[in-house]
């Protein structure tokens, strides 16, 4: 008889393909598509080079395409409105203070893994536009400063 197991994504019984013994996502299209999305997401924690190679391929890719965004929010404005709104609420919930003080008391908040965007600091304010798009995986906190 042959043995089931429960798919990671969706939660279902399935039985393994016969070809692939160490099976644990079902053959769903969405269950497929999470297996190769937790795959990504674990080889970006664990694996700097492959790190290093996305972040180089999505710039390369952002040069060689660099009107898509700009083509894509101009074709698709319901897209457009939903990222203003979304934007507005973050300003709201946004401390007004500026960002950079010169007499910092307060630490700033810990920083989590995740993509960010990257400008030079003299472009600060500016904009945007000419923005990397960078993830960091923190791999550990800051220590606890000196009282
Ligand atoms: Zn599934």
């Amino acid at each position: 008889m042959k043995s089931t197991r429960l798919c990671l994504a969706c939660g279902n019984a399935f039985v393994p393909l016969r070809h692939v013994p160490r099976q644990q996502y079902c053959s769903a299209k969405a269950c497929q598509r999470a297996r190769r999305r937790d795959w990504q997401s674990n080889r970006l924690c664990n694996d700097s080079d492959y790190r290093d190679n996305q972040a180089r391929a999505q710039a390369k890719w952002r040069a060689d395409h660099s009107s898509y965004w700009r083509e894509y929010r101009a074709a698709h404005p319901a897209y457009r409105e939903r990222n203003r709104s979304m934007q507005r609420s973050r300003n709201a919930r946004r401390d007004s203070r500026p960002i950079a003080k010169m007499n910092v008391i307060r630490l700033p908040r810990p920083l989590d893994s995740g993509f960010y965007l990257l400008s030079h600091a003299d472009d600060a304010g500016v904009g945007k536009m000419d923005a990397w798009t960078v993830h960091i995986a923190v791999l550990s906190g800051p220590t606890a400063p000196p009282t």
